[in-house]
């Protein structure tokens, strides 16, 4: 089904933009040495946003220190997450704007539909309220699945990675802040918010507070920043670093040969299957 979806998306949308990211750590959290960047995707899709059509496709980093506790582990694009839940083909730009419209705004879910569909969305009404379901799942109480996950990776990895961030969707004044997990590349939880602070920021992260923290990520904006400090104090705190190679490399590739052959490598298509993690789902 996903295979299908993609492979149409793919033919449907020639001209969408490409964004490429790559894991946002730079050293192992466990034993500090410096990160190796995979050499394929760990995962890629195109998805539909408020701003048109876009190819997006991550690479991992991993540990390669032999002397590391957890020699091995690889590190995510979970900036991925920011943009388009896993499975989805529809960007969280759509999703918060579903919600906004319909709580906030009260309109109902067909005239969303259409309004959709004038900015050149293509969806239909069944697939409307689905977002909008996912909406309220991601702004509700974590549920018991993605518990589960996270137990599974405070034991494997002794620890999590938690990384904030903020979207505005196009069309209204909110802000959208996404709670996601680094190392099993889960989406967490979301809040949306008219007029963010610091207390309402930290409330929410509050939830999740007993969980053991090997650190937290995020860009430099300083509500993020203060609430990660008031959720977990000892954590250390890890400064988002370049969020994506996209257009950029592209316009490096043309005087640069080495890139170009690692670009190449990137354009080839999918990761090989032994690429993809085995117990990490893909996202
Ligand atoms: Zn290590």
């Amino acid at each position: 089904m996903e295979k299908r979806a993609r492979h149409r998306l793919t033919r449907r949308y020639p001209e969408a933009k490409r964004q490429i990211f790559v894991s946002e750590l730079d050293t192992c959290v466990h034993c500090g040495a410096e990160l190796k960047l995979r050499p394929n995707w760990h995962m890629s899709k195109t998805i539909q946003t408020l701003q048109g059509p876009l190819f997006l496709a991550g690479r991992a980093k991993m540990c390669t220190n032999a002397e590391c506790s957890h020699c091995g582990t690889r590190y995510y694009a979970s900036q991925v997450c920011l943009l388009s839940l896993p499975e989805s083909t529809y960007g969280l730009d759509v999703l918060a704007y579903i919600g906004w419209r319909h709580e906030h705004d009260q309109r109902q879910l067909v005239e969303i539909q259409r309004e959709l569909n004038q900015k050149g969305i293509e969806i239909n009404e069944r697939n409307v309220g689905k977002l909008y379901r996912q909406y309220l799942a991601l702004l509700g109480a974590t549920g018991e699945e993605i518990r589960k996950k996270l137990d599974a990776t405070v034991e494997q990895q002794s620890g999590l990675i938690f990384g904030v961030d903020a979207l505005q969707p196009e069309g209204h004044g909110s802000l959208l802040y996404v709670l996601y997990e680094i190392l099993s590349g889960t989406v967490v939880s979301a809040i949306q918010l008219e007029a963010p602070n610091e207390k309402d920021l930290t409330n929410w992260l509050r939830t999740y507070q007993d969980y053991p923290v090997l650190a937290s990520v995020s860009d430099g904006e300083e509500r993020i920043i203060a609430a990660l400090r008031a959720a977990w104090p000892n954590a250390p705190r890890q400064r988002c670093q370049e969020h994506f190679l996209g257009n950029l490399a592209d316009e490096v590739l043309a005087n640069d040969t080495e890139l170009r052959k690692q670009m190449r490598v990137d354009l080839g298509g999918l990761p090989k299957i032994s690429d993809f993690p085995e117990d990490t789902p893909l996202f």
